[in-house]
């Protein structure tokens, strides 16, 4: 039995762009989906409630960050990560490849793993294909994904190509590693960073071990915009129709878009409540710093447009006063717009394909948000 399935239910005529459903051990989600981050088993200000109530099926978790605080066996004895949290849905988690690479110092890799210092207590741990298989067996999530080697931006070609042969041996040592096929979809991630050939290489490679789904690993770094779309112009191409491809790490609302034109089905990033929690929004007219004094007095709602709980029930100014004053309210109300805002997106985005009118929708949507404009301000 394969743990995780992906079915296509159409392509956009105007765009390509991909329409499907993921099944998985704890139920299916439509895509093209956003799904919230819970770093630490919680989407940051939300209950497991709220994200029903928003429309979410999926969110993704951290396994570096749980298997520092609380640890897996403390997770696995209560049953899984579905129960520890109480989400009765699907949820992905990462290998902590990203987090060892990004967060912590004194790294050193080896063909075995990765010996690095935790960013909380400085105590000396090594995290390897196995180990990040055996936290994810234990976490229980629906999918989980492969151990990478995630290379800085911008690399050499050497070393970037030294790096895409050892991510394919990891991804080999990661699936025989696995201990629960049946229950458990194991992701591939492709990497190679702006080198064509490389991205081939990875996609041929990891291809051949015959993954679920395939990542598309080591963008939105640090490039241009303009270089992650051209690379995954060429990259998507490379992977089998018949799986989901996940873009990781993106959340601003015109690379979502341009993401799915391309061939993404799942994407994830804390953006929309690590800027929430800074009274940053996203509205249909564009980014909206509610903090700003000119609100004080603007009793009209953060987005006209939005019908979520804190639009329909609450002020620009109310917001703004929260945020001020260093409310917890003000953080949930805002999280709990900018979620919205995006889960609604991607609905939205996924009715433009069933029409196949998602350039239109494109179009539009660039145009009200004001990408459109010279020095558009983004996230
Ligand atoms: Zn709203």
């Amino acid at each position: 039995m394969v743990a995780v399935t992906y079915e296509l239910i159409k392509t956009c005529k105007q765009t390509g762009a991909r329409l499907g459903r993921v099944h998985t051990p704890h139920g299916s989600f439509d895509t093209p989906v956003f799904m919230p981050v819970g770093t630490l088993a919680t989407v940051k200000t939300m209950s497991p409630e709220e994200l029903e109530e928003i429309g979410a099926n999926i969110i993704l978790s951290n396994t570096y960050h749980l298997w520092l605080r609380p640890g897996q066996d403390i997770i696995k004895e209560a049953g899984g990560l579905h129960k520890f949290m109480n989400w009765k849905h699907s949820i992905l988690t990462d290998s902590g490849g990203f987090q060892v690479f990004s967060l912590t110092d004194l790294r050193k890799i080896e063909e075995r793993g990765v010996h690095f210092r935790s960013h909380i207590s400085g105590e000396k741990l090594f995290l390897s294909p196995e180990k990040s298989m055996e936290i994810q067996n234990a976490l229980g999530s629906d999918i989980m994904m492969a151990f990478d080697e995630c290379p800085p931006y911008p690399a050499d070609y050497k070393y970037m190509k030294n790096s895409v042969e050892r991510t394919s041996r990891w991804a080999e040592r990661c699936l025989s590693a696995h201990k629960r096929p049946d229950d458990q979809g194991l992701f591939g991630i492709i990497q190679g960073g702006e080198y064509e050939d490389l991205r081939k290489q990875s996609a041929k490679d990891l291809s051949s071990l015959d993954f679920p789904g395939y990542a598309i690993g080591g963008l939105s770094v640090g490039e241009p915009k303009e270089v992650m779309n051209h690379i995954l112009e060429y990259t998507t191409p490379l992977l089998d129709t018949g799986k989901p491809r996940y873009l990781m790490g993106v959340g601003s609302p015109d690379s979502l878009i341009d993401g799915v034109i391309r061939g993404i089905d799942m994407f994830d990033c804390v953006l929309p409540t690590r800027i929430a929690r800074n009274g940053t929004c996203m509205t249909s007219s564009g980014r909206l710093v509610v903090r700003n004094a000119k609100f004080a007095r603007d009793f009209s709602p953060l987005d006209p447009n939005c019908d979520c709980h804190t639009c329909r029930n609450y002020s620009r100014a109310y917001l703004r006063h929260l945020i001020k004053a260093d409310e917890i309210l003000g953080l949930r109300l805002c999280s709990y717009h900018n979620l919205y805002f995006l889960l609604n997106l991607m609905e939205q985005v996924r009715e433009a394909i069933k029409a196949d009118r998602l350039g239109d929708f494109r179009e539009e949507f660039f145009e009200n948000y004001g990408f459109n404009k010279p020095n558009a301000k983004n996230f």
